[in-house]
């Protein structure tokens, strides 16, 4: 056998198992298809997200390194910082709803993910991991007692051997699919996202992470304006697909939509991109002798601190895994239990995220009208935001009972909306 353990993909999931299962004496191989994973090319707004006990941890960032108290581990950082500290959702007419914490503290912090690569990077090459850098993973093949990787380099095919394989690709993962492993799994959508790079953006503050929500500013998804680490630079986050493609949208947004007048002067100085397919999340994310972390076994993302958190618990699960000690089970067990899409709750999220176009824009308008008022709780993921968002409309219910009761009753039947009926609508843009 070459190696004891593989690892395709060198993200924060790949690279922090990588690094943790060398430090534990094994002999691991780190296959990764760019050059140079310091440079980041697939979008991503690069924040820390500060929601209370977020995928049942609450990171601390401290100068130098990040803490995982509950996971009981830390990563070395020493790279810039940007606090953020209110999370708006505005609708079209600009009714705004507004997350923050009574004590000021961010609701995420921004951070330089290349540096932080960077980083784990150099402390796997320090604990011994074999690192091959523009090796592209095409297939796995798993024999029962090993693994094979079959992938290519520089235009030349390769092939590697090992006991055990950690997917670690990603939400699109190849290694994945060519084993079969997403079978079982629902794909709702395939979104494409592009981040721009904008100078001269009017009206902009860097505390403030604001998601634009209506047809008006021509996305099904949130349209999210939050600053970059480089000062007076706004990143605008644009989510798409093949029917509604993001750089239309980004036309809308910026030429004809309600927050166009803020781009009159703005001036594009960079751009990342990317593919999402989005699929239900693998509830036992391992087969034979391959496991799947971070995002490749998600729906849609675990974030960077959740890949942080896979990759150190897979390093110890292969290790016991090894030994005949049940490894891949105790990593699924905590995995169900750490990330919130496993569970059914995520209904809500999906009622969450539907705002637009399940609701028309003059529903928004008065939903929004009704909480613009009184800030709700500090929030930025995906999960705590709408579900503060519903509990508090949910506060209004008498007052919508007698104003809006069309309303109510479009509730109650959204609330027996599976995910795949949301991402359906969202799809042919139903109201
Ligand atoms: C628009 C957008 C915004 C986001 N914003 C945030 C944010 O603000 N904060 C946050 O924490 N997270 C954010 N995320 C999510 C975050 O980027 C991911 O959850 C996180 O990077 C997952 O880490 P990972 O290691 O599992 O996968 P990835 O980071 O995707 O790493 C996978 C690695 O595998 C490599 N690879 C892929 N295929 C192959 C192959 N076949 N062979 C070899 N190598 C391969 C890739 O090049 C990459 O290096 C965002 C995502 C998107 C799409």
């Amino acid at each position: 056998m070459q190696y004891d353990l593989i690892i395709n993909g060198a993200g924060p999931a790949g690279l922090m198992a990588a690094a943790g299962a060398a430090d534990a004496g094994l002999r691991v191989l780190l296959l990764e298809k760019f050059e140079d994973i310091s440079i980041v090319r697939r979008a991503c707004c690069q924040q820390f997200v500060m929601d209370e006990n977020y995928e049942h941890e609450n990171i601390e960032l401290e100068p130098g390194r990040i803490v995982f108290p509950s996971n009981g581990f830390e990563v070395a950082y020493a790279g810039p910082l940007h606090p953020i500290t209110e999370t708006r959702f505005v609708s079209a007419s600009g009714r705004t709803v507004r997350f923050r914490y009574a004590d000021g503290r961010p609701v995420a912090v921004k951070f330089d993910k290349g540096r932080l690569l960077a980083g784990l990077l150099e402390r796997c090459l320090r604990s011994g991991v074999e690192y091959r850098s523009g090796t592209l993973a095409t297939a796995a093949v798993d024999h029962g007692d090993h693994v094979y990787v079959h992938g290519v380099h520089d235009g030349r095919a390769v092939k590697f051997t090992a006991a055990k394989l950690l997917a670690a690709d990603g939400v699109n993962s190849r290694t994945l699919a060519s084993l079969g492993m997403n079978a079982q799994r629902t794909h709702f959508a395939t979104a494409l996202c592009i981040i721009y790079a904008l100078e001269g953006v009017t009206g902009f503050d860097p505390a403030v992470m604001q998601w634009h929500m209506g047809m008006a500013y021509g996305s099904y998804a949130p349209v999210i304006l939050d600053p970059s680490l480089h000062g007076g630079v706004a990143d605008l986050v644009v989510m798409g697909s093949e029917q509604q493609r993001p750089e239309q949208i980004f036309e809308a947004f910026t030429r004809t939509g309600p927050a166009a007048g803020r781009f009159a002067s703005a001036r594009v100085t960079g751009r990342t991109a990317c593919t999402v397919k989005a699929y239900t999340s693998l509830p036992v994310p391992w087969r034979g002798n391959v496991l799947a972390i971070g995002d490749a076994a998600a729906y849609v993302e675990v974030e960077v601190q959740g890949a942080l958190m896979c990759g150190y618990h897979a390093a110890r699960a292969v290790a016991d895994e090894l030994l005949g000690q049940g490894g891949f089970e105790r990593y699924a067990a905590w995995w169900r239990k750490s990330f919130e899409f496993n569970s059914p709750e995520a209904l809500r999220v999906a009622q969450g995220y539907a705002l637009v176009p399940t609701y028309t824009d003059e529903e928004i308008d008065y939903l929004f009208a009704l909480l613009e008022g009184s800030p709700l709780d500090g929030a930025y993921g995906q999960y705590k935001a709408p579900r503060l968002l519903w509990d508090a409309i949910a506060r209004h219910s008498a007052k919508i009972a007698a104003g809006r009761p069309g309303l109510l009753e479009k509730f109650s039947r959204n609330a027996q909306m599976t995910l795949a009926d949301t991402f359906a609508h969202a799809q042919k843009g139903y109201v």
